[in-house]
């Protein structure tokens, strides 16, 4: 049975392979032929890669067959576009790179690539990552495989349409505000968002660069664990990631003790109008089943919740402002030529980038300028810390936080197109994780209309395996849901 080999998680295919039961060809194929299937539905990839990805699985097979046991050796991967990759298109979503194809690879390309992953291709994002519904790609939409009139959420919209849709077995995504988890929640997938400074930003393609980190996004927990514990660790070419030892989150999910024991803090201002009911309703289905398991829910609060919005749209417009200023037209990327240099940049810059993008170097140009830098940067800057210390407080008291990943489930197509102040709402619960620095992970917790909903669970800094762990035994103790979409 090789044309179902598409449906297995990363734990499952990598038992099998080394079993010698199926081949990494085999295994490769069966995703490819998957993609053929539903992708001029699902449209998750933005180019693909089938030769070098049936290569490397042949590559995969000798060395399993010469007695290498790499923990991701075969496993076929998708990555979001945002993430450099050598010799491979790597356009972000944008007009501005489309014929970019850089000469190196980000860092947790080089890692997995040790580890024996198989790269299938890129994955469609907002442009420049800005986005939550993969509706601001310069290139075309992808549909949510639970219903392909919704969005996948953003941007890594991709990469979770991949996975739910059994087109990869695991995904790399990057989260500068939600971008993670919030699209992996809108399919129905794991997705995590590790701690700032747990994995190497070499590579990946700025955004807010006090915020931006990569993670994974994967079928299971298990998974996510494995593909973290694979990308994680210092890297002399970041200075801002941290010198720690990675801790082996895969194993240590099979040494915890589940929910015993554990203090789950349930912020009041999670709770809030506009919650949609159904969200709600999963919610405190998920603090009760959590409960039953022997967590003890406390009601915590998290009083500069209401300022996380106007921060983060602060300090990512101008962290964005600063670093898009590098596509000029000159080294790399689109040149739309002028008769001198500033008609060259203003030509390249009017026509390599949209209108969000535009929209966000505009307001952050206007944050940061002389007049107002004080006013709003710095302000938002000094209620960041705020926001950071609410989370230091809460984390001396519980061990995790139970939160909705988004107000809602996924939205129609076009229904926040023209009103960006809604679409940046679909960010309020997921925006705080980046602030405070602190790692998050959202796993499926029921559907609404067919939809799926997430459970954010929150760590303190470095608390991936706490959350990890919660993350599992909610996954355990809850109902599977079922793992094909319908398309
Ligand atoms: N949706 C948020 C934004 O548009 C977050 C994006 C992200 O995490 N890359 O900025």
């Amino acid at each position: 049975m090789t044309d179902s080999l598409f449906q297995l998680t990363i734990e499952q295919a990598q038992a099998r392979l080394s079993r010698k039961e199926i081949s990494a060809v085999e295994l490769t194929e069966s995703v490819l032929n998957r993609i053929l299937a539903v992708d001029n539905q699902v449209k998750a990839f933005l180019s693909l890669q089938p030769e070098a990805a049936l290569e490397a699985a042949r590559r995969a097979d000798d060395r399993r067959a010469a007695g290498d046991t790499a923990p991701l050796l075969g496993i076929p991967l998708a990555i979001k576009d945002s993430i450099i990759t050598k010799g491979v298109p790597t356009t972000c979503g944008s007009k501005i790179l489309e014929n970019f194809v850089p000469p190196y690879n980000a860092t947790v390309i080089k890692k997995l690539g040790r580890a024996g992953a198989i790269v299938l291709g890129k994955t469609n994002t907002d442009e420049f990552t800005m986005g939550s519904s993969t509706e601001h790609s310069a290139f075309f939409t992808t549909s949510n495989p639970w219903n392909l009139n919704c969005v996948p959420g953003g941007s890594s919209g991709g990469s979770a349409a991949a996975i739910a849709a059994h087109e990869a077995l695991g995904a790399l995504g990057t989260d500068t505000g939600g971008s993670i988890r919030q699209p992996a929640a809108f399919c129905g997938v794991v997705g995590l968002k590790p701690t700032y400074g747990r994995v190497s930003r070499y590579g990946l393609i700025a955004h807010g660069s006090s915020l931006d980190q990569c993670g994974p996004l994967a079928k299971s927990v298990a998974d996510a664990a494995l593909l973290l514990q694979t990308i994680a660790g210092h890297d002399p070419r970041d200075s801002t990631t941290l010198d720690r030892p990675v801790p082996a989150y895969f194993d240590d999910l099979k040494r915890s003790h589940g929910f015993k024991g554990l203090k789950i803090g349930i912020p009041r201002e999670y709770f809030i109008e506009g919650l949609a009911p159904p969200v709600e309703k999963a919610m405190r289905a998920a603090i009760a089943l959590a409960e039953s398991h022997g967590a003890a829910p406390v009601e915590i609060s998290l009083p500069h919740t209401q300022y996380g919005i106007p921060v983060y749209y602060l300090i990512a417009t101008a962290e964005a402002s600063s670093n898009l200023s590098r596509y000029d037209g000159v080294r790399y990327g689109l040149r739309a030529p002028g008769d001198d240099m500033w008609q060259t940049y203003f030509e390249t810059r009017a026509a390599g980038f949209g209108p969000e993008v535009k929209r966000r170097i505009m307001l952050g140009a206007y944050a940061l300028s002389a007049g107002y830098y004080d006013a709003y940067y710095l302000k938002a800057q000094k209620v960041r810390t705020l926001i950071r210390r609410d989370f230091e407080a809460a984390f001396r008291q519980v061990d995790v936080i139970f939160a909705p990943t988004t107000p809602d489930v996924a939205f129609a197509k076009g229904a926040n197109l023209d009103d960006p102040l809604k679409m940046y709402l679909s960010d309020v619960f997921t925006v705080m994780a980046n602030l405070a620095g602190i790692p998050g992970i959202t796993v499926p917790a029921g559907f609404s209309a067919g939809l799926p909903i997430g459970l954010q669970i929150l760590g303190p800094a470095l608390g991936e395996s706490a959350i990890l762990q919660a993350a599992h035994a909610f996954e355990q103790a809850a109902d599977r849901h079922p793992p094909i979409p319908p398309i």
